[in-house]
């Protein structure tokens, strides 16, 4: 239950980019809402619940905008409490775990019983990730099958759940599409239930047939991508990355990043992290932080392969952006406001008086950690952006870290992949971790 008096989040840095606000203040929360923000010094009684969060900063609770959350019903479900809410994030979006026939079960099973607020990209397939979904292991996915890949079906289901549902999902794979015969009609198919029911794609495009940019009559990706659509899975190195990968840089490794996306994210798509198993390389976000392509959105595409590394949880995406130099107003901005006018929420999710009380509280510490990319290749990393605190709708939620960070057992499984990288580093992971 929310606490009956006042909860003052005392002298933390406010930071709210959709109000231009960061400056040193008091936060009062009342009930489910926040009730003011106050210059510091204010007077406060017995009755109030005084924390101090000087040193912290103070944040609209923190947007995951890909998870998988579909707990026992999909192979990749999380627990989204544990990994989403108990790690400061208070709003968390399921990105296709399920689809028209599918979709049900989230809502009733999941979204209804978790504390974290779930939304949802609804997949184009009708089966969503119901039993394959982790390409790459033979296992077949959700587009395998043309007669799944429905709008109609789809635009019924966003109809009847417009509060929960934000966009449409796909996933452009080549071996999760009939080895890439039915990713076009996939595509083609997304991009008009998406018109139709006036929300975004987000596409997933990694080892796919579709090209990232070329001629109007063939859909690319994110060529073919709309403004506000958003293109996950942003920083991955295999095949379909975002790096020119026509021209070698003349001392090794590739220099610039293909102008199909730049051209995309200059019309308006939005380009967004996605960690996942796979998707995350440091020779890529490094490449990234040279050109000052930095993503718009950071997420963690949490699921059963990456929430005990090499994902974890959002505020550990957060640190690996700091480490590679990304401002750090920026990285509050592509975890609250930018996810959150991704899901029709710009207005909703603020400080402001009267907004739902949905705060986080974070801090920055020292640390020495040698950090892993999606492959296990390791950065050594000397500042840790870590939850402090978290109010969903007033209620607080404890924080519960993780327990093994970095996870070094699973970095022996993660290397595996290193060989199958377009862009990586100069030496495979195992060398390196010789080396530290
Ligand atoms: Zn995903």
């Amino acid at each position: 239950m929310a606490s009956a008096g006042r909860i003052v989040l005392r002298g933390g840095r406010v930071i709210d980019r959709s109000l231009n606000i960061d400056h040193v203040c008091d936060v009062i929360i009342v009930g489910d809402v926040i009730e003011a923000l106050v210059d510091c010094g204010g007077q406060y009684d017995g009755n109030d619940d005084v924390r101090d969060v000087s040193g912290c900063l103070v944040v609209p609770g923190l947007i995951d905008l890909h998870i998988h959350g579909y707990e026992h019903a999909t192979p990749l479900g999380i627990d989204v409490d544990k990994y989403c809410l108990h790690r400061g994030v208070t709003t968390a979006v399921d990105a296709g775990s399920a689809g028209a026939t599918t979709f049900p079960g989230l809502r009733k099973f999941i979204a209804e019983k978790s504390r974290t607020r779930l939304l949802a990209y609804l997949n184009i397939s009708m089966h969503g990730l119901a039993s394959a979904g982790c390409s790459g292991y033979g296992l077949g996915g959700e587009l395998d099958s043309a007669k799944q890949i429905n709008a109609d079906s789809a635009a019924k289901c966003i109809e009847e759940n417009r509060d929960m549902i934000v966009g449409i999902k796909i996933r452009l794979s080549a071996d999760g599409a009939n080895d890439g015969k039915n990713e076009q009609l996939a595509m083609r198919t997304a991009l008009e239930c998406a018109k139709r029911v006036q929300l975004p794609v987000m596409a997933h495009h990694s080892m796919s047939t579709v090209k990232l940019g070329g001629e109007e009559e063939v859909l690319s990706c994110p060529g073919s991508l709309r403004p506000g659509d958003v293109y996950t899975h942003f920083y991955h190195a295999y095949e379909s990355t975002v790096v020119d990968v026509s021209e070698p840089h003349p001392v090794g490794g590739y220099s610039k990043f293909d102008p199909a996306v730049l051209e995309a994210r200059k019309h308006g798509v939005l380009m967004d992290i996605g960690h996942g198993q796979g998707s995350f390389s440091w020779t890529i976000a490094e490449l990234g932080a040279k050109e000052g392509q930095w993503p718009d959105v950071i997420s963690t595409d949490l699921h059963t392969g990456s929430m005990d590394g090499p994902a974890y949880d959002l505020p550990t995406v957060m640190t690996k952006m700091l480490h590679v130099g990304m401002p750090l107003l920026d990285i509050i901005t592509a975890v609250t406001a930018t996810p959150a006018e991704c899901c029709g929420r710009a207005d909703k999710h603020q400080l402001r008086p009267g907004a739902e009380a949905d705060v986080t509280v974070l801090r920055l510490d020292d640390c020495s950690t040698h950090l892993e990319d999606s492959q296990a290749q390791l950065r050594h990393v000397t500042k840790r952006i870590l939850p402090v605190a978290v109010w969903r709708a007033g209620e607080e939620a404890d924080i519960i870290l993780p327990e093994v960070w970095p996870n070094t057992a699973r970095m022996p499984t993660l290397s595996k992949e290193w060989k199958k990288l377009l862009v990586k580093d100069a030496k495979a992971p195992e060398a390196m971790a010789a080396l530290q």
